[in-house]
């Protein structure tokens, strides 16, 4: 049994069964989610015995680091790393003026088949555990030695095609007996899975969802993701305003500029239209050219025209800020390299 995926509750029944006293289960929790402990003997507290007995009964996931690379640019750290199975994850730590951000995967590979994104090109393998999630953050923090305080859902995989555990993942991390990060501090973005959208919602977490819309009609949203086969625009869209209903957050909306594909005039006034509807947050991602596609960045003026009509229009817009270009940046390059050269 993976013990870093079980909620402290459950580590509690865990332990009567054993018969040992809650404030065990207690200790063991907090070495694991606060102290973030890199194994069980570095938990001191507890008798060897104790220690040696847990060894034996459960799994305890660890991140193993693969590569780290530092951008000499701002400083933005991309991680890759081994899972148990020698499966390898990316994840990316990011320094802000307001605090350190962490992206992480929430699958191994994707099957979503988004057109521009690295991430998917080889398939998926596996979802992730919660724990895997969580390590993601605390092997950062563990390398850095700093806190995080931001945490987005933005790396490889589709996060809803991983219900489960993503849910469990975002009540692990923001309980109060582990790192205690805010719900309003956790972004999850997910292409669009509606009855999953639905069903969070329903969650009543205070979590920042943030749908990637990419494109203003079925038919041009079609040419970019696949899942646009599945769930029309609408749909998609009255899902993202039944989340802001049932829990008064605002979605974001992200849209890849995509140079000559969605950046019209049309397509800022049909975007306006949308965000304005939904009252919606838009964050433009200039389009991360990767070598596989075909697709261009606009120029640096394009993209800034394409922000100011939005502005004017009273939307509420960011362009997102750019960490990391000289490090494969972009979903999945990392990973994808790594994976390929080995292959060759
Ligand atoms: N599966 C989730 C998380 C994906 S990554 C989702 O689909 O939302 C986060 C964002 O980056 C998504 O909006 C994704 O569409 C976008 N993205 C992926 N590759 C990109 C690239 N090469 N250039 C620009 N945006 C990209």
């Amino acid at each position: 049994m993976d013990i870093k995926s079980l909620t402290l509750d459950e580590l509690k029944d865990e332990f009567k069964a054993c018969g040992l006293p809650p404030f065990r289960a207690v200790q063991v929790y907090q070495w694991m989610h606060q102290k973030l402990a890199a194994d069980f003997e570095e938990m001191t507290n507890l008798s060897k015995d104790m220690r040696q007995s847990l060894k034996n009964t459960y799994e305890y996931t660890c991140l193993k680091k693969v590569q780290m690379q530092e951008s000499a640019l701002d400083g933005t750290r991309k991680y890759l790393s081994a899972l148990s199975d020698g499966n390898l994850v990316e994840s990316v730590f990011m320094r802000y003026k307001h605090g350190n951000s962490v992206c992480i995967s929430s699958q191994v590979g994707c099957k979503m088949g988004c057109r521009f994104c690295a991430s998917t090109l080889d398939g998926w393998i596996r979802n992730l555990l919660p724990s895997e999630m969580l390590e993601q953050i605390y092997a950062i923090m563990r390398d850095t030695g700093e806190r995080v305080s931001n945490v987005v859902v933005m790396g490889t995989g589709e996060p809803l095609d991983n219900y489960e555990n993503f849910v469990r993942f975002v009540k692990l991390l923001t309980n109060e007996d582990g790192l205690h990060i805010s719900q309003r501090n956790i972004t999850v973005s997910t292409c669009g899975l509606v009855p999953q959208i639905r069903r969070l919602a329903q969650e009543k977490l205070q979590i920042t969802l943030a749908l990637s819309l990419h494109a203003t009609t079925d038919e041009k949203r079609k040419a970019l993701m696949p899942i646009a086969n599945t769930y029309t625009l609408k749909e998609v869209l009255e899902a993202c305003g039944y989340y802001y209903k049932q829990t008064g957050r605002r979605v974001t909306f992200e849209y890849s500029l995509v140079g000559g594909v969605n950046d019209t005039k049309e397509d800022a006034e049909e975007l306006i239209a949308i965000a304005a509807k939904y009252a919606g947050h838009v964050n433009l991602i200039p389009v991360n050219p990767i070598k596989e596609r075909d697709f261009k960045r606009g120029s640096r003026q394009e993209i800034l025209a394409f922000k100011n009509k939005l502005e004017k229009n009273g939307i509420n817009v960011t362009i997102r800020r750019e960490m990391g270009r000289d490090i494969d940046g972009a979903c999945g390059q990392l990973r994808r390299r790594v994976l390929h050269n080995d292959a060759e």
